[in-house]
């Protein structure tokens, strides 16, 4: 459903992508592993339509988003969960959820309101309260129930566990795992390795702005090259 091929993007001077492609299916998880610095946020933004991309291709579903802005993106079904979530603190959580469904007339949005809370009934019970107040993993919940109210068939999902205690991380990643069930295509930017591989069909390694390799899970458990691509540049250079 979702094609990205030899992307490439800028800050200014800055070549910050320069090589990076990915692809993604309905109802699967395609996660996207690399070292700090490698250009995986910077991809993600750019397909979401935050920062304009220099060249390359983006197809969803065989038409091109490249270079629409965000909005546009989302109207194709396409929605970013935000590294450090990015929540809208001192709205109350009902809030934060419309700002997500403003594409829809009030009567969907309520509706897949309806729908985010049965997802997560723990943004049900704190419906009224303060975003700001919520844990770090309920907070991630939130930034999961706003890019759902746009009725996205592709979400984009940069570092979801970041700063999570391990129970939440397994509450987070199940959470992941049930919106692919539900067909909806997901891409994963993953620090933590582990706990990307365990839910990824599809693997891909970002070294210095550019993907230098794709596969399954497990031949990437069992390819050590990409144990170091993970480890950071140093490591990778010292192989
Ligand atoms: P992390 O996991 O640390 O977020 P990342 O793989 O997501 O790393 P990016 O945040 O995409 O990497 O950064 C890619 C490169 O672009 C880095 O060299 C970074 O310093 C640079 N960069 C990121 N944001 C900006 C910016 N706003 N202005 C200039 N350079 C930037």
């Amino acid at each position: 459903m979702l094609e990205v091929k030899d992307l490439h993007v800028s800050y200014g001077p800055v070549h910050a992508v320069h090589g990076v492609s990915f692809a993604a299916r309905e109802g699967e998880v395609t996660v996207v592993l690399g070292a700090n610095g490698a250009g995986k946020s910077t991809s993600m933004r750019a397909v979401a339509g935050f920062h304009k991309p220099d060249s390359g291709t983006i197809e969803l579903d065989g038409r091109s988003t490249f270079g629409l802005p965000a909005h546009k993106v989302v109207r194709r079904g396409m929605a970013l969960v935000p590294e450090g979530r990015k929540i809208f603190a001192p709205l109350t959580v009902e809030e934060n959820l419309r700002v997500g469904g403003y594409t829809a007339s009030r009567s969907k949005a309520d509706k897949t309101m309806q729908d985010v809370y049965a997802t997560f009934p723990i943004l049900h019970d704190r419906q009224h309260s303060q975003a700001g107040l919520l844990s770090g993993g309920e907070q991630q919940m939130l930034a999961f129930g706003r890019a759902l109210m746009s009725q996205p068939r592709l979400m984009l999902m940069d570092e979801p566990s970041m700063g999570l205690a391990p129970t939440m991380i397994d509450t987070v990643m199940s959470s992941v795992k049930a919106m692919a069930e539900r067909g909806i295509g997901v891409v994963m930017v993953e620090q933590n390795a582990d706990a990307g591989l365990e839910l990824a069909d599809t693997v891909v390694v970002v070294t210095r702005g550019e993907t230098v390799w794709t596969g399954t899970a497990a031949q990437a458990r069992e390819d050590k090259t990409i144990v170091h691509a993970m480890l950071g540049e140093a490591a990778l250079d010292g192989a």
